[in-house]
């Protein structure tokens, strides 16, 4: 039989996804639906980032790296974490990981004992709890509140503290919200890190999507020897398939992560390394993906603008938008559905993110600007006509 690790790690059943697929299948039939359901890129790879790669492999970069990623990679790496966290970051203090993900993995792994709790702000991505289970970890959630535009709350965060808690897991600019922290609540959850001896574990992968300075807690006030930074080139350089992200943290932590990467990934892909040392020196794509997300974030806003009972929650930053419907209708799955039969427009309930987003609906911006405002217009004329 499977080991108890491996099972139960994703919960099947009822996780909100059902209004994405089915408005997949009816797309693949035919019908004229907008799906904004889902969150990866419409776009390809800037090319300049393309033709490294194509070099790389042509130039015979076939081979096994470092298990922390090349010395090039990890330079990049740093460099880049000097500038998104304002901390100055040494090769020592970054290891490359095959994405995001498998960085929370490692951050998750590296801080946690079996039976040891953290806490989550929600709402939160989706893999976070799995992504604890994985550790044989307890984990709280702990919600901030639509009205507050989801921002943490300290008092209610700290509230949740055990004395078996090690680490609290943030997402900043948040997935799904759209939420950009403020320094304020910032400096609280470091206050609660720096108090209690906990690590902080910063989701930063959306850095460059936030619309202005980003802040990281890693530069807060004895925060750098407590915080591990999640970070990926999925989002700020248009590379989710290329599965390349990273941590940057203390030192002696990411030494100790190298043999993890040993027992796991065994290093990285040797030709995605050299592209993307490429794309973190030249900044490929980087510019042009956070000005087009902006400018969707604009375009959609303001075509919804004055819509009845449609109230803007969060929405700063990252790749999507929240709304809150319940004045319309209570039920954001109902809503959804309806709004797929009647418009044929594919959203994400918001209760799929747990309690503080029932009530809402998520938007993604992984579409072109006229499609957006397309919708937009269908989402106008659903809420004028829903009883
Ligand atoms: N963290 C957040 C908040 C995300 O939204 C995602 C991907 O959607 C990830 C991490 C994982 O990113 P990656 O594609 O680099 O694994």
């Amino acid at each position: 039989k499977p080991s108890s690790r491996v099972t139960g790690l994703v919960p099947s059943g009822k996780d909100g996804w059902e209004v994405h697929f089915e408005a997949v299948t009816r797309k693949e039939a035919g019908e004229p639906i907008i799906i904004l359901s889902v969150g990866d890129h419409d776009f390809d790879t800037p090319k300049e980032t393309v033709e490294a790669c194509v070099e790389a492999v042509r130039a015979g970069h076939h081979h096994y790296t470092q298990l922390s990623g090349t010395p090039a990679l990890r330079a990049a790496l740093a460099k880049i974490s000097t500038q998104s966290t304002g901390v100055a970051t040494t090769a020592e203090q970054v290891i490359a990981t095959p994405g995001g993900q498998a960085a929370l993995y490692a951050a998750v792994q590296s801080v946690l004992d079996d039976g040891d709790h953290g806490i989550v702000v929600a709402p939160y991505y989706a893999t976070y709890p799995g992504t604890f289970r994985a550790a044989n970890a307890e984990f709280s959630v702990v919600e901030t509140r639509s009205e507050d535009g989801f921002q943490p709350d300290a008092a209610t965060i700290e509230a949740a503290a055990r004395p078996n808690t090690r680490a609290i897991l943030i997402n900043t600019p948040n997935n799904p919200t759209g939420a950009v922290y403020t320094r304020k609540a910032l400096e609280g959850i470091a206050d609660i890190c720096r108090r209690h001896d906990l690590w902080l574990l910063s989701d930063e992968v959306y850095w460059t999507l936030g619309g202005g300075e980003h802040v990281s807690p890693r530069s807060l006030p004895g925060m750098a020897e407590r915080t591990l930074v999640i970070n990926s080139m999925s989002k700020s350089h248009g590379m989710t398939g290329w599965r390349l992200g990273w941590l940057a943290g203390p030192e002696r932590m990411i030494q100790l992560l190298t043999d993890l990467n040993l027992v796991s990934t065994y290093g990285l892909v040797d030709f995605i390394s050299h592209a993307a040392v490429e794309a973190l020196e030249n900044g490929y794509g980087v510019k042009e993906i956070a000005e087009r997300y902006g400018g969707r974030r604009t375009v959609f806003l303001d075509a919804i603008r004055g819509m009845n009972d449609v109230t803007v929650r969060g929405s700063e930053g990252g790749m999507y938008v929240m709304l809150d419907i319940s004045a319309i209708e209570p039920d954001d799955e109902k809503f959804a559905w309806a709004l797929l039969d009647t418009e044929k427009v594919g959203v994400t309930p918001g209760s799929a993110f747990g309690e503080a987003a029932a009530g809402h609906i998520r938007i993604s911006l992984c579409q072109p600007e006229p499609v957006l405002q397309e919708a937009a217009g269908r989402l106008r004329r659903f809420a004028s006509s829903y009883r």
